[in-house]
């Protein structure tokens, strides 16, 4: 068998393909059984489906945009920047989606509509891959939900639905539409799994050599534990011979993993009020095995507030690089660290960049 899909927490191998959680609650994950070899990436196609062999569940139906393979750019002496929003809808997700909706085409003949709950990036990039697969896609979203992320929701051809509520009560409705299959981003093992090309990108591009370390930001962690599964399955494989030191950076108004890792408690404000908009998930369904792979690997994190956050985009801009507030958490963190004395000028950074400034609102 070239993988198998378990239950995060119990182990259990008993997905059917249409559900989105084992019967304990937890999420699913795809486990690779094969090695990766250089010699099997297809060295002509520049997207991230270059690695398709890597991806034993879809043979025939990729739906792509032309995703993936974004430059990674040198911006001092050992400062390297990987410009993910160089993506069709401006986000990462972009790698999360054209797999998704690939496996859906290929494995699930009989599904032609999808839900999903996420006013950002997350429903924007399953609307454009829904669209390019003539795929009805149902997006709920808070009632509050505004701005150009949701224009650009709309006129991908996505059915919006508003709901009123918690954010709890978003996801709910979005899980129990009838007829419907429910892709959400935290939940469904395509799409987690489609993130993992970033990291053999990063490989690939440095030659197959290790940054000792990478920034990126976390909020619902499929970033995180996608750019992890990668790392590992390269060092697994003997391609690479070291894991980077990852560093998972958050607001600290939203920093359950920061505290988790850190020994505090988080205690979640009333109402988040911070520049990165993305960066909402207070309770993040992965947390528990973003917590165990990152005390796996040795990873670390950061927090940064509003001036930091603020300061570290404008900084971004005048370097010519213009992201949304929530990516610049990442280089925020960077700074912090550096000015702290936390991180030595010797050792080399790469920063995922990874949702394009041009629907922010700042
Ligand atoms: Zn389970």
């Amino acid at each position: 068998m070239e993988y198998t899909v378990k239950c995060s927490k119990c182990g259990k191998e008993d997905w059917d393909n249409t559900s989105w959680k084992c019967e304990c609650g937890a999420p699913y994950n795809i486990i690779l059984e094969e090695k990766f070899y250089v010699n099997r990436i297809e060295r002509k196609n520049y997207s991230l489906w270059r690695y398709k062999k890597f991806y034993p569940y879809i043979k025939d139906s990729i739906v792509t945009l032309g995703e993936g393979f974004t430059p990674i750019i040198k911006v001092e002496d050992n400062l390297w920047f990987k410009l993910d929003f160089l993506m069709p809808t401006g986000s990462y997700k972009d790698r999360g989606s054209s797999i998704l909706v690939s496996g859906i085409i290929e494995n699930l003949k009989g599904i032609n509509c999808v839900s999903e709950d996420s006013s950002g990036n997350a429903g924007a990039s399953i609307a454009a891959y829904c669209a390019r697969a003539a795929l009805k896609a149902k997006i709920f979203v808070p009632e509050n939900a505004s701005g150009p992320k949701l224009f650009q929701i709309k006129k991908y051809g996505a059915e919006v639905y508003t709901v009123k509520g918690k954010r709890e009560d978003v996801s709910a409705a979005a899980q129990n539409v009838k007829d419907s299959l429910y892709v959400g981003h935290s939940w469904h093992p395509y799409f987690k799994d489609g993130i993992r090309t970033l990291a053999y990108e990063i490989a690939e591009q440095m030659d197959w050599k290790t940054f000792d370390n990478i920034f990126l930001p976390v909020s619902a962690g499929t970033l995180l534990l996608g750019v992890i599964a990668g790392f590992i399955h390269l060092l697994d494989s003997g391609i690479i011979d070291k894991m980077p030191k990852i560093i998972a950076c958050q607001t600290s108004q939203v920093s359950p993993l920061y505290h988790k890792l850190k020994g505090g408690k988080y205690i979640k404000p009333e109402k988040i009020l911070s520049v990165a908009d993305a960066l909402i998930t207070t309770n993040p369904p992965l947390l528990e095995e973003m917590y165990n792979m990152m005390k796996k690997i040795d990873g670390d994190a950061e927090i940064v507030n509003e001036n930091e956050i603020i300061q570290a985009h404008t900084i971004l801009a005048k370097k010519g690089v213009y992201v949304e507030p929530s990516s610049a958490v990442a280089y925020a963190a960077y700074l912090k660290r550096l000015k702290e004395k936390n991180l030595s000028e010797k050792e080399n950074v790469l920063i995922i960049l990874t949702g394009s400034g041009l629907k922010s609102a700042l």
